[in-house]
């Protein structure tokens, strides 16, 4: 079998250049990404006063840890604002 050299050693001064240059052009993009995307997962709204819980801030006072499903929040949990019940939530 022929011998077939491992890799090529392309070790010029133009790859760091366009190395930066994409760095930068990729700095740039991202800060023109338009901030109106929708949350990934549903909010759920208290009917009584409208509080939302949102999974990613918990419920400090309730003891929901940050990051909570709402489907795992505990049956006796209430909101914390005007004390309804959790199936009194509505998933939006
Ligand atoms: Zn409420």
């Amino acid at each position: 079998m022929a011998a077939i050299s491992p890799e090529r050693h392309e070790a010029s001064p133009n790859s760091a250049i366009a190395r930066r240059y994409l760095f930068s052009a990729g700095v740039s993009l991202s800060k023109r990404t338009p901030k109106k995307l929708p949350p990934a997962y549903k909010l759920y709204i208290c009917s009584g006063c409208g509080y939302e819980y949102d999974k990613e801030l918990g419920d400090d006072e309730g003891g929901i840890y940050p990051g909570t499903p709402y489907d795992q929040i505990p049956e006796e949990w209430i909101c914390p604002v005007c004390g309804d019940e959790k199936n009194q939530f509505i998933e939006v």
